[in-house]
């Protein structure tokens, strides 16, 4: 499968948080010569060197995506529901949802607010809360709702169809985050799987980022890494901020983030990879949040393993329409494997 189309079934992929099933079978079977390890939490995790001493780097993406979950199915046969991940609640009202049924069918179903001649005054002034919204697939009854599969329990994504602008080189879509992650790691990891390299490589795609950093324990207390490079769609800021304030831009290179509210990125180890990218003409970005975090964290905490975050820019992450660049996607799978191949136990016993 070529990049564009691995980008575009990986952006369709049903796979919320918790239930990222499809997601870890492809990933799976693209990268079936390193004889993947599965769990029960459906994280997947290769290694490229089984039984070698030499220190071990980890690469890290998410599979889950933002999505919802149905709580009830209300006599009318319409559905209230909660949030899965970080959403903005002004995103929710008029969107389209794809709800899961219990065979694995996917149906439709449309994020309603109550209409404005339904609505009192405060109504009218405030942002609809998740508790004034529904899911509605167009049913009539709670049994015509349950008859199609769904009922308490059925997970929900953006139901939106990935495209690709040959000529401007863009992706629309949903899930870049991280699905561009996972599809970068896909390529590199298949990529060195051949390579005589001074250090072992370890994959790990991970569940349930989304709600907590959970998989990515799993994965990294059995893989022990000595240092970690996490891929993530990460938030673009350049339609919403000015001048030096953009840090995030579409199509200026994959992001290195020094701080968010979750890890202090050690600084020896994003210098190398700052020089690493300078060195091999990769453009790059640097980053300073307030907000935010990323699976790093939870690999830093374990034993204080180095982290690092190469960010592909996403405009309009945690929506239904994001925008992401092939450009910034080739850079950023350069820049890891040119990270992967330089990287040395010497470099790594210094950070
Ligand atoms: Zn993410």
């Amino acid at each position: 499968m070529n990049t564009i189309e691995q980008i575009k079934v990986l952006s369709d992929m049903f796979g919320p948080s918790g239930f990222e099933d499809k997601v870890a079978a492809f990933v799976a079977e693209q990268l079936k010569d390193y004889a993947p390890e599965k769990d029960s939490m459906r994280n997947v995790r290769v290694e490229k060197e089984k039984d070698s001493d030499k220190p071990r780097v980890m690469l890290d993406a998410h599979m889950d995506e933002v999505g919802a979950i149905v709580q009830a199915v209300m006599p009318s046969g319409a559905m209230r529901f909660l949030p899965i991940g970080g959403w903005s609640m002004s995103s929710f009202p008029s969107s389209s949802f794809s709800i899961c049924t219990k065979d694995g069918n996917l149906v439709k179903a449309v994020v309603a607010a109550k209409p404005p001649h339904f609505m009192n005054e405060s109504e009218r002034n405030r942002l609809p809360a998740v508790s004034d919204m529904i899911l509605d697939c167009g049913t009539t009854s709670k049994e015509e709702t349950e008859a199609l599969g769904i009922g308490i329990g059925s997970p929900a994504v953006p139901d939106v169809a990935c495209t690709f602008d040959e000529a401007r080189g863009l992706f629309y879509g949903k899930a870049f985050d991280d699905r561009i992650g996972v599809a970068a790691m896909i390529d590199i990891l298949q990529t060195l799987k051949d390579e005589d390299l001074p250090c072992n490589i370890l994959g790990s795609f991970s569940t349930q980022e989304e709600v907590g950093e959970r998989g990515v324990r799993i994965n990294s207390r059995n893989l022990r890494p000595d240092v970690a490079i996490c891929f993530e769609g990460c938030p673009a800021d350049d339609t919403f901020q000015q001048g030096c304030m953009i840090q995030t831009a579409l199509k200026k290179g994959p992001m290195l983030r020094h701080i968010d509210r979750s890890m202090i990125t050690n600084w020896r180890f994003q210098k190398f990879a700052l020089e690493t990218a300078h060195a091999n003409n990769i453009p790059v970005q640097e980053a300073v949040r307030s907000g935010g975090g990323t699976n790093g964290a939870s690999i830093n905490m374990q034993e204080g393993v180095p982290a690092i975050v190469i960010g592909v820019p996403v405009r309009y992450i945690h929506s239904h329409h994001c925008w992401c660049s092939l450009e910034d996607y080739q850079n950023a799978v350069k820049l890891g494997l040119a990270l992967c191949r330089s990287l040395t136990p010497e470099i790594i016993a210094e950070l």
